[in-house]
């Protein structure tokens, strides 16, 4: 699973940095997280693959999460895109988006609605599920957390032929299936083979207020990517606009013991933002900073 970030800024874009758009690829699959203004030309510039991107997410209607999107729904119109696409989103983005389009896209859009509030299912498929849980912000918002569903179990061939497996059986043998023969001998499955590659997870906790309530959603997650909008001595601030300081970000990672922690989603105020991932690190230690561009390993 890898993370790309296409912008990590907060609302206003600053310091050549974007508001708000990333990128998941797992097992083949492409998903945009928020897709704030100017999303498409940070496509181009880090070279994502935009036909690729089957399913997009959107936190919440704060312009800086979304206003990237009816651009570059447009641009994959323009460039032939046939394949649908999925938008997971509050209700209200399909409204949005299909007022600003005086004809129909040439591809499918599916809009399925995050019901308001609610912890969730969004998709679940055998390469992924995408899980929306109710954060703390100004307006109703979800995080999201993305599972690379279980891998396949490795065949043993030593076993297997020891065993006399016959070859129609392996692909069962591989989803984790005994095997059973005609005269009744059963042979079990984790005789003849052994684990995959564990799954990875990856949790988006969007714009929120420093809160507890999430870590249920994100205990034990590979990566968390969690805004830290201001520094400590700011706090009334982040209170008050309902965003978080470095120092909750890291306090939440450390509740949660997730593995590494990201931190994003930086007030325009700061032009170095070094000073928001120290503070963080003092707290937690295995502690990244999102920019433009960076590239991370999830798990
Ligand atoms: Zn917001």
């Amino acid at each position: 699973v890898t993370l790309k970030i296409l912008g990590c800024n907060g609302a206003i874009p600053a310091y050549g940095r974007f508001p708000t758009c990333q990128i998941i690829e797992l097992n083949s699959e492409s998903i945009m997280i928020d897709c704030g203004e100017g999303a498409q030309i940070q496509f181009q510039k880090y070279d994502v693959k935009s036909s690729r991107i089957k399913y997009v997410c959107i936190s919440h209607m704060h312009g800086d999460h979304y206003f990237g999107l009816i651009g570059w729904l447009t641009t994959q119109a323009l460039l032939g895109r046939e394949k649908p696409l999925y938008i997971y989103a509050p209700a209200a983005l399909k409204q949005i988006i299909t007022m600003q389009l005086d004809y129909a896209l040439p591809y499918a859009v599916h809009y399925v609605d995050i019901i308001e509030g609610q912890a969730q299912v969004l998709l679940d498929t055998d390469k992924l599920e995408i899980f929306a849980f109710p954060v703390d912000h100004s307006v109703p918002t979800h995080g999201f957390r993305i599972t690379e569903k279980f891998k396949k179990r490795v065949l043993l061939p030593e076993k297997i032929a020891q065993y006399e497996i016959p070859k129609y059986f392996l692909s069962a043998l591989a989803e984790g299936k005994d095997y059973e023969s005609m005269d009744g001998r059963v042979v079990r499955n984790e005789i003849v083979t052994t684990a995959g590659k564990p799954s990875h997870i990856y949790c988006y906790s969007a714009d929120t207020a420093y809160n507890e309530n999430i870590i249920p959603f994100i205990k034990n997650c590979n990566v968390l990517y969690h805004e830290a909008t201001y520094l400590s001595n700011d706090i009334e601030k982040a209170i008050s606009r309902k965003h978080s300081t470095a120092t909750h970000a890291a306090n939440i990672a450390k509740l949660a013991s997730v593995q590494r922690l990201i931190i994003g989603h930086y007030s325009s105020k700061y032009e170095d933002v070094s000073p928001l991932h120290e503070e963080a690190c003092e707290i937690f230690e295995a502690c990244d900073y999102a920019l433009e561009g960076k590239v991370f390993e999830v798990g």
